[in-house]
């Protein structure tokens, strides 16, 4: 039972939801014109984007091969050689629009290979979509006006290609048929004679048809695409995090710590590891009760989150009222620095336990290590919880540092009260 004692809403207050909820929140709320919150949304596009590369690739290679087809049939059934020398501006407009698809399906192509704009490839893939749809649209249009044999058929299939996965949301690609559509409209009125004008409205119709049907599959795939998102980082986001306090949790801390020693190794960087452990915390449990024990959890992993500040270096919650901090780039000086804010900032919160022997509010104890090179993260886990051992038998609310390699003979210690004047 929860029971609500003096200073447990000061404790609730300013608490927010974790990062995980998001993802929860989101699928709650739903997508339905497929859109996230604008963090999210980034997100998916990035993980999008980076998915869709592979089959983006297919794409462009297979149509660049189509479109150089295309270009060579041109070349011989419109008679090219001598239709330039006798400049008939059809003929120039339809090379040059085949050029500059030709040019940036060739970029986007670059690109993808390359991997370079990664970020930018889905614009490539829009105007590779809607240059090819524009130009077969205006040559069907020129072979048709010269009573060639055409096959405008070849528009529906691009209608179609406009929604497969080539890195486009359904909006772009949605736009990207729109503007399509619109072209092969204009371009059929402004080209043809008016006996040609009925089956050009008849193919038109049919065009926005294919459209419809094409937008109604991609709807219901990105919406499914969508939803799988939500659900696999909800996943990934509860396998690696504590669910009380919203930090990683031991996995996503020794992932990531074994991934900060590797790159020490390498590099020849100072880590000091230091593990975190609340003062008689099974006391204030028996006297507040488990829900303000558990708002404690959270107020405590939230200050050493946020006295983090440097990129590398990593807090996760060990298990209990024990937490990680993996501080990079750090030997002792700077180590016990950091490790100095957190306590004071933990001291700083006043959380009230008067069945404390140690203090009237709530302490740590610290224990670290400084890495030595070379050990493995166990080796080094088991150094800093020595210490922290130490720290308990001589009084807790304090820090140590062993900064001797394998035994623990070069510990400092704080005396408790420098520790409390924040
Ligand atoms: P010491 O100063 O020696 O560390 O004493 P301690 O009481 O903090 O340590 P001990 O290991 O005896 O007890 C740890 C307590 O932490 C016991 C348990 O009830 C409490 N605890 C562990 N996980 C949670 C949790 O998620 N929520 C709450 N409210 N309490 C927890
Ligand atoms: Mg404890
Ligand atoms: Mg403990």
């Amino acid at each position: 039972m929860v029971r609500t004692e003096p200073g447990t809403a000061a404790l609730d207050a300013g608490l927010s939801s974790t990062p995980g909820e998001a993802y929860a929140s989101q699928r709650t709320k739903g997508f339905r014109l497929l859109r996230f919150s604008p963090r999210l949304e980034a997100e998916y596009r990035a993980q999008m984007r980076a998915e869709q590369r592979g089959s983006t690739l297919i794409c462009t290679a297979t149509a660049l091969v189509i479109w150089l087809v295309f270009m060579s049939l041109d070349a011989v059934r419109l008679g090219l050689p001598g239709e330039i020398s006798a400049r008939n501006a059809d003929i120039f407009a339809i090379i040059g629009l085949r050029m500059t698809t030709l040019a940036v399906l060739t970029l986007l192509l670059f690109c993808l290979v390359n991997n370079r704009l990664p970020i930018t490839y889905p614009r490539l893939s829009f105007l590779s979509l809607v240059m090819i749809g524009m130009t077969t649209c205006i040559s069907v249009n020129i072979y048709k006006v010269r009573g060639l044999p055409q096959a405008e058929l070849a528009e529906f299939a691009i209608i179609m290609a406009v929604f497969l996965p080539v890195g486009l949301t359904f909006r772009q690609s949605l736009a990207a048929a729109s503007l399509i559509n619109v072209n092969a409209v204009l371009a059929g009125y402004a080209m043809l004679g008016a006996s040609e004008l009925p089956a050009h409205a008849r193919l038109s119709a049919m065009l926005l048809f294919a459209s419809l049907v094409g937008a109604v599959g991609a709807y219901l795939r990105e919406h499914a695409q969508r939803d799988s998102f939500l659900l696999s980082r909800l996943m990934r986001y509860f396998a690696m995090h504590d669910p009380l306090t919203g930090i990683g949790n031991r996995r996503h801390f020794e992932d990531r710590a074994t991934a900060a020693l590797k790159q020490a190794r390498r590099d020849g960087a100072p880590v000091t590891l230091a593990i975190l452990d609340i003062d008689h915390f099974k006391s204030f449990n028996d006297r507040y009760g488990h829900h303000a024990g558990d708002l404690a959890l959270r107020q405590l992993a939230r200050r050493v989150a946020l006295c983090l500040r440097r990129p590398l270096d990593i807090t996760g919650r060990l298990g209990g009222e024990e937490f990680g901090i993996l501080l990079y780039d750090a030997g002792p000086p700077e180590a016990f620095a950091i490790i100095e804010t957190i306590t004071a900032s933990i001291a700083d919160l006043a959380i009230e336990h008067d069945a404390s022997p140690t203090r009237g509010h709530l302490t740590v104890s610290v224990g670290a290590a400084q890495f030595d090179g070379v050990e493995s993260l166990e080796t080094l886990y088991r150094r800093a919880d020595l210490v922290l051992y130490r720290c308990k038998a001589a009084g807790r609310n304090r820090a140590m540092i062993d900064t001797a390699g394998p035994s623990i003979a070069g510990c400092t210690a704080r005396e408790p009260d420098q520790f409390q004047q924040a």
